[in-house]
């Protein structure tokens, strides 16, 4: 469970991010997050990965107050995440198989273990037969399955996407989605920032909404506008 209690983030120009930002979610739960651009979505994604510290509050994980973590200990709370980003961050001077192995090599993961899980994630993403490519090489919905293979290799309790369909046409990305969604039924915990509007509306999904650093709407099966149709 992640949970946010009062939280306030001011960045060091004084740009106030969050304010009192407080939400809770559940091992499991699928989590859109929306509202205009500078709302303060990637600042949410941020502290709970602590590539960012609150200056104000808590961030829960499982119980744990993980922005008294240090930085040592930073390492092992990614562990249990992975994330993808609207442009792919793919190491370009490697294969689409390298990519993945790569973030388990970082882990410490035995060459066993690594030969055996690439190309089980490989083909949960549909790409085992591209694992020789580059990702020049690929399609953008391509590079972005890789992405979530390199994301999901560890097996990660919480999957955090920040606009991950933002470079993708509308057909795939609603394949992409459909990958969220059944890695999610597999009991991965997702928290997407997105604009895709046509995708929440949707996916009937939880949708909180963020505005000026506030959380204004915290709905399940929401749509990406509410009722009253303010974004
Ligand atoms: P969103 O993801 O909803 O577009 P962000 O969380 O990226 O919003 O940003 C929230 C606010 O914080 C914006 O006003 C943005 O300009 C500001 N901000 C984000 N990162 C920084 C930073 N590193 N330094 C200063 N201000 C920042």
């Amino acid at each position: 469970m992640i949970e946010f209690v009062d939280v306030n983030k001011t960045y060091e120009n004084g740009t106030v991010a969050l304010a009192s930002a407080s939400f809770k979610i559940e091992n499991g739960e699928f989590v859109f997050l929306v509202g205009p651009s500078g709302a303060g979505k990637t600042t949410v994604t941020k502290l709970v990965m602590r590539e960012e510290n609150v200056t104000g509050g808590h961030v829960y994980l499982d119980g744990n107050d993980i922005t008294l973590l240090t930085q040592k200990e930073i390492p092992y709370l990614r562990r249990k995440m992975g994330v993808v980003f609207q442009d792919f961050r793919l190491l370009d001077d490697r294969t689409v198989y390298e990519n993945v192995e790569f973030a388990m090599q970082i882990i410490g993961a035995s060459r066993r273990d690594i030969r055996r899980r690439v190309p089980v994630v490989l083909n949960e993403v549909g790409l085992n037969y591209k694992a020789k490519m580059l990702p020049r090489q690929l399609s953008g919905g391509e590079q972005q399955r890789v992405a979530l293979a390199r994301a999901i290799v560890n097996r990660p309790s919480i999957l955090i996407a920040d606009e991950p369909t933002g470079n993708l046409n509308p057909k795939t990305a609603m394949e992409i989605m459909d990958l969220f969604e059944r890695i999610n039924s597999m009991g991965t915990t997702i928290i997407m920032a997105t604009h895709a509007k046509d995708i929440v509306d949707i996916m009937h999904k939880r949708v909180i909404e963020v505005e000026d650093g506030a959380i204004v709407r915290d709905e399940q099966g929401g749509a990406y506008t509410n009722v009253d149709g303010q974004i």
